[in-house]
């Protein structure tokens, strides 16, 4: 496919590429110059993390390949929002998803050297937990095996290196140097243009009410038009169980809050000063990012933190109550108190996001059962997928277009919970 010659993302500025409003701007003239046919090789459904980047790898190499977001590309409503979403390779979940990590890394520096914009920040994550956090003992163990630096601090060095914490002193601290955080707005915005400098057609706004395979392909339905493809890919996120019955047992969304707020002393807590952390406490996970430059990424200004833990169950993503919630908040609140002492004066914005949860928390990736390997389905991200957009992107390319992956993706199959 012949490339098109669209704007450049290359800017000089510190902030390593294009604000988020400039490169928005500029990939959506893109997309309305673009022609649109209705027969393709391969239709994404859902241009979010996972489908902007599986648009890019499928037409990087040479397929026709149509993206359909029903929302804005990117938007508030899914799961990408934010400006900031953690990468760290010492995986506390299962040491199985370093591969996958190791190859989301030089992912996202390729797309970094092919588009001159940086979308990774390498920060620096801080752990902390209790003695006897099998989390922690996984990311040891994970480090162990795959040759990852992970530094061991005591109380003393931690409390020096990190003097922002108030981490009681039987607490474990680990420091993963290499880890960070991604930007996804940003991220998502640049995976869009290479796809359309590659040939993509993506459309934004354009609901898929209808899909189903017939005569040997499939058949996608928008309000607009009815289009034909050889191979169909679903990344629909929080919308994947109305799309994909068959998985919707499998699948709960739930509301996850956010909050940006004002610390005590601002420049002890940005970019550059302060890393990304993990925290175990009492079972539940916190975590949170250093503040980042004001109008450069998307999202609120402030000191972000978040608690990673299924929240109140959504059934329909469209009607979901995104509304602030005090409870959320103190919970929030209450942790700063404890652990970042100066870390809170007030909160500047509450936001919601949401997961979509599997029962072990673990993604779906596979073919979709019934439909030979005519329909590739990612799901199930469980708050934890957006680190990996880059590989899987890659992964769903391969399994839409060679029928197999090299990648280890058989602990993420959608037929382990029916055993
Ligand atoms: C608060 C929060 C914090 C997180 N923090 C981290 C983190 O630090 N690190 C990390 O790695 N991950 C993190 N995650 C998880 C990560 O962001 C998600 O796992 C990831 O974004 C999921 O990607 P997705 O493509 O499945 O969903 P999305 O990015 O939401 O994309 C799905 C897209 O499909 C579209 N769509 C759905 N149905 C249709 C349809 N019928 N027609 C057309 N389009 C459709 C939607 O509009 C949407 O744009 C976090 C998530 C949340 C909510």
């Amino acid at each position: 496919m012949e490339r098109r010659e669209l704007g450049n993302s290359t800017s000089g500025n510190a902030s390593g590429g294009q604000t988020v409003a400039e490169l928005y701007a500029q990939v959506h003239e893109s997309m309305e110059n673009v022609s649109a046919g209705l027969s393709y090789d391969v239709i994404v459904i859902g241009v979010g993390s996972m489908g902007a980047s599986a648009c890019y790898h499928l037409a990087k190499r040479g397929c026709r390949v149509l993206g359909l977001e029903q929302h804005d590309i990117p938007h508030e409503l899914g799961s990408h929002a934010g400006q900031s979403r953690i990468i760290r390779k010492a995986y506390g979940e299962a040491i199985g998803y370093v591969p996958l990590l190791e190859r989301a890394y030089e992912n996202w520096r390729t797309l970094e050297s092919e588009t001159g914009s940086r979308v990774y920040y390498e920060t620096g994550l801080t752990y902390f937990g209790p003695p006897g956090s099998s989390f922690l003992q996984t990311v040891r163990e994970s480090a162990e095996k795959h040759q990852i630096p992970l530094e061991h601090l005591s109380p003393e060095a931690c409390r020096r290196k990190y003097p922002q914490f108030d981490i009681p002193a039987h607490f474990e601290c680990l420091v993963e140097p290499e880890a960070g955080l991604l930007t996804p707005e940003r991220s998502i915005l640049l995976l869009v243009q290479e796809a359309l400098k590659h040939g993509a057609d993506i459309h934004c706004g354009e609901p898929v009410v209808e899909w189903g395979c017939q005569d040997g392909g499939v058949t996608v339905r928008t309000p607009r038009k009815t289009y034909r493809a050889g191979k169909l890919v679903i990344t629909a996120g929080a919308w994947a169980p109305h799309l994909l019955p068959a998985l919707t047992p499998r699948l709960q969304v739930t509301r996850q809050a956010l909050a940006w707020v004002q610390p005590e002393d601002w420049e002890r807590f940005t970019l550059g000063t302060f890393p990304c952390w993990h925290l175990e406490h009492k079972g539940y996970h916190f975590y949170g990012f250093p503040i980042m430059p004001d109008g450069t990424f998307g999202g609120p200004h402030g000191l972000k933190l978040a608690l990673h833990h299924p929240g109140e169950v959504v059934t329909d993503p469209d009607t979901a109550d995104r509304g602030p919630r005090k409870a959320e908040e103190q919970v929030l609140i209450e942790f700063l108190e404890k652990f970042l002492p100066k870390g809170y004066v007030r909160t500047l914005e509450m936001k919601t996001c949401l997961y979509t949860n599997t029962p072990d928390g673990h993604f779906v990736v596979d073919y979709l059962k019934g439909y030979g390997k005519d329909v590739v389905v990612a799901a199930g991200f469980s708050g934890h997928g957006f680190k990996f957009a880059s590989v899987i992107g890659e992964v769903l390319a391969d399994l839409a277009l060679e029928g197999a992956t090299p990648f280890p993706i058989d602990f993420l199959s959608a037929d382990r919970f029916d055993s």
